[in-house]
């Protein structure tokens, strides 16, 4: 055979095993995640959801099969949450019309017995493959969801972090706990491998259960991922096979394009891009908006009160020893301590209401106090400061900490008695009696 025929042939046979273009089919997955109450825009005009609700719907419009699905933390995070437990939150992201979606831990914040009453709010599938009681009964009812978008049959499974106790109370999670998560999803997508052409899995795990989960479950074809709020500026990829996250609190949607090749049920190519939800260019979704002006509305009564005045920006390293300060102030205990992650946002400088504290502190946390010998208190306590090791302290810290001492605090087996006082209440009143913070 000549040089040509021979390249002809390997054409041709590439030709017969490659599929053809019409073989292929196109899917689109949009996707959030952590969006933590955010309802309106930030200050800097990012997010919102009647912008995002716009966006949604325009990027579905310009799709020929689509999904759209969410990866968990839809709670937590504004005064509408707090004050009405989360549910508001699932009454608005039901206009956006999801798919599927999974739980965050935080939406365990208000406790396990909130889960059906989210369910029955959001009115969307909310699945979840690995929070089980002791029976082995799954809180949510089921692990996956089968859609059949077009003809493309796609199964969503969803998965939170196996350590979801450590991002908790025992009060709020009961008996309910994680089962590891990449084993999970496993098994489950051995059950639904043949009902489906295409496995996405809603993952609300911590960074290295992500990355485990992209590498070691090859029948996974897509991950949408949450929990991590660092930007993912370009999709992961392992073996064709994605991951992809978007921004936290609404500032962006994510849209994967899949090329699918059905009968293999592969992902032949890919695209995906995040689109910034700007407030100041996108309109608003007018159904989406009148809503959240209505819970605006009803929560700006409670949380829209002058409590003082910032004379300079407080970010979160100088916020944490203004709460240490004030949960001292509160308690008389010489020592405190707030973990760093419990900080959900600074304070700008200007005139201070009640609403920036609990942006700030978004958790009914309380202030708990214990006595510690100098020598048992831990390096996250004592920086910087000398302490006696035979003496007693008298240590503040949040009940959120002395229930995850391990990680949070770097001690273990500390005992501490709740005073009963919100933490947030504590910083308003810290607040107030001063009415200038320097
Ligand atoms: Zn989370």
């Amino acid at each position: 055979m000549s040089r040509v025929c021979r390249l002809l042939v390997a054409l041709l046979l590439l030709a017969l095993l490659a599929p053809a273009a019409d073989q292929l089919r196109s899917l689109t997955i949009l996707h959030t995640n952590d969006l933590h109450a955010r309802i309106s825009p930030d200050q800097e005009g990012r997010g919102g959801f009647a912008h995002l609700a716009t966006v949604i719907r325009r990027e579905r419009a310009s799709a020929e099969a689509c999904l759209l699905v969410d990866a968990g933390d839809f709670a937590q995070g504004t005064p509408v949450s707090t004050i009405y437990q989360g549910v508001p939150i699932f009454e608005l992201v039901r206009r956006f019309g999801y798919d599927a979606a999974t739980l965050g831990n935080h939406d365990f914040d208000y406790g396990t017995e909130m889960i059906p009453r989210f369910m029955r709010a959001a009115r969307f599938p909310i699945v979840s493959a690995n929070v089980v009681n002791p029976q082995g009964r799954l809180l949510t009812g089921r692990a996956y969801v089968i859609k059949n978008v077009q003809g493309i049959r796609v199964a969503l499974i969803g998965a939170i972090m196996g350590g979801l106790r450590g991002f908790s109370t025992p009060e709020r999670l009961g008996e309910w706990r994680a089962l590891p998560p990449v084993d999970t999803v496993r098994k489950y997508a051995a059950e639904v491998r043949d009902r489906a052409d295409l496995i996405v899995v809603l993952a609300h795990l911590e960074a290295a259960e992500q990355t485990e989960l992209l590498r070691g479950a090859p029948e996974v074809g897509v991950i949408v991922a949450g929990h991590v709020h660092s930007i993912l500026e370009l999709a992961m990829e392992h073996d064709g096979r994605i991951l992809v996250r978007s921004a936290s609190y609404g500032r962006e949607l994510g849209r994967l394009d899949l090329k699918l090749d059905l009968p293999a049920k592969k992902v032949v190519s890919w695209r995906w891009k995040r689109i910034p939800i700007n407030a100041k260019s996108v309109p608003p979704a007018k159904d989406v908006a009148v809503q959240v002006a209505k819970w605006d509305a009803r929560v700006d009564k409670v949380v829209n009160v002058p409590i003082g005045e910032a004379r300079s920006e407080y970010p979160q390293p100088r916020l944490k020893s203004l709460i240490e300060e004030a949960m001292k102030e509160a308690t008389g205990a010489e020592l405190a301590f707030m973990n760093p992650g419990g900080v959900r946002d600074r304070l700008r400088r200007g005139p201070l209401v009640a609403r920036d504290v609990w942006n700030v502190m978004p958790f009914d946390n309380t202030v708990v106090v214990g006595k510690v010998k100098g020598k048992q208190l831990p390096a996250s306590v004592t920086a910087g400061k000398a302490v006696e090791p035979e003496r007693e302290y008298t240590l503040a810290i949040n009940d959120f900490t002395a229930a995850n001492q391990p990680t949070q605090l770097g001690a273990d087996g500390l005992v501490f008695s709740d005073t009963g006082k919100l933490l947030r209440d504590v910083i308003v009143a810290y607040i107030q009696k001063r009415q200038v913070l320097e």
